[in-house]
């Protein structure tokens, strides 16, 4: 048997490779390059073809883009009316800004637990949680598979509560055959460079609602309007504005626009490609009983943003940081996604304790998050596949 490099064996890979990592070609330099030349480095024509794009792209009617996701849920949240004293639902098993921006708000998140196997919010274990202070659910598709939205819809529509997908992941899937985007009352899309599609930093809200469209925009731009409509005052000249809420600036620079209207056009390739390398993963983890494989539900026609090893402690003598520093000593790079939100000090300054979501917490002892990029070649697929399979065979109990 082969001898895994953490135990004295060779590599599978001289180089290393890491879980993520974007991809940007020629296009996509002359796309920055030709906004540096021009006339808008903010607020000018590449926003607007943005966010028709993203309307496009999703079916959605209204895009507001923003500087980043984290402050596209901000702004989210706040049109929403989410302030002192709400709650807001939302999973444990996702990055901070998912429940932060409860915080930012002046509310409380809540945490729903997961389905054990799909690792997506459970729609149920919401509805227990709803209480007359709730305002909002932030449903996040993990790993780029939808969250259950038709029944979390449901239970929004029932309670009367505003449902914001955190689609950080989601951006190429499609829920019952429509584009994830134009389905929550709000959705999220971020363009960090680890996502699927990148701006360097950006993100956007989507939303089919006029009402909420206008909100955003003002908390975009500083709470301040040019719509006369909008305004308290007559305007006093063609100069005239007027700050008619606490909004942020949030907004999003045209060589970002620029990089993600020239990523968009790959997007297709990049769900192609994401497909495949997914398919692969499937195909030689889903006999292994030594790992689970993400339950994929039929509503969603996923695009994988991450690829999650599941162990299954009982069939290994080791555990998921031995299994994880195995794979590093392969020059497998991977990531944990993610430490429940509530385990963070901050989040037990405010008095949360563990045991809240057991089936999030046991998720979280035992995911890897293995590479998965558009760049890689069908070798980097095959040595992290070789790399897991020595590791299983030398620790099998
Ligand atoms: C990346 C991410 C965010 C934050 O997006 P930024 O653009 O980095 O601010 C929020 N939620 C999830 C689930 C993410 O993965």
């Amino acid at each position: 048997m082969e001898r895994p490099a953490i135990a004295g064996g060779k590599p599978v890979r001289e180089s290393k490779i890491f879980y993520g990592h974007q991809y940007i070609d020629e296009d996509d330099i002359q796309a920055v390059v030709e906004v540096l030349k021009s006339d808008y480095l903010t607020c000018g024509p590449k926003i607007t073809e943005l966010e028709r794009k993203l309307c496009e792209l999703t079916g959605a009617k209204y895009a507001v883009v923003c500087s980043n996701g984290t402050a596209a849920l901000h702004i989210a949240a706040l049109s929403a009316g989410v302030g002192e004293g709400d709650e807001v639902i939302t999973t444990p098993i996702t990055f901070a800004a998912s429940a932060n921006c409860a915080l930012y708000c002046g509310a409380r998140p809540v945490f729903a637990d997961i389905d054990p196997e799909t690792y997506n919010i459970d729609p149920k274990k919401v509805e227990e949680a709803i209480t007359p202070r709730t305002k909002a659910v932030v449903a996040v598709d993990y790993t780029g598979q939808s969250a259950d939205l038709a029944p979390l819809l449901k239970i929004c529509r029932e309670h009367n509560l505003l449902l914001i997908e955190d689609g950080a992941h989601v951006i190429g899937t499609k829920y019952q055959g429509q584009m994830n985007g134009s389905i929550a009352d709000m959705t999220m899309f971020s363009f960090h460079p680890v996502k699927t599609v990148t701006g360097g930093e950006g993100g956007v809200i989507l939303t089919n609602e006029e009402a909420l469209y206008k909100k955003l925009l003002l908390f975009r731009s500083h709470g301040i309007t040019r719509d006369v409509e909008q305004m308290q005052h007559e305007p006093e000249g063609l100069w005239y504005y007027e700050q008619v809420d606490l909004g942020y600036n949030y907004r999003m620079t045209d060589m970002q626009a620029a990089l993600i209207i020239s990523q968009l056009n790959k997007l297709p390739m990049f769900i192609r490609r994401r497909k495949e390398i997914v398919a692969r993963y499937n195909e030689a983890f889903s006999n292994m009983p030594e790992v689970f494989v993400q339950r994929e539900i039929p509503e969603s026609d996923t695009t994988r943003h991450l690829y999650i090893l599941r162990i299954v402690p009982e069939k290994l003598t080791i555990d998921r940081k031995q299994f994880f520093e195995a794979l590093g000593a392969e020059n497998i790079c991977c990531n944990v996604h993610y430490i429940p939100v509530y385990y963070f000090p901050y989040y037990e300054k405010l008095g949360y304790r563990k045991g809240l979501c057991p089936n999030a917490e046991k998720l979280y002892e035992e995911i890897i998050t293995l590479p998965l990029y558009y760049a890689m070649s069908d070798r980097d697929v095959e040595s992290v596949i070789e790399a897991v399979q020595k590791i299983v065979e030398f620790y099998r109990r």
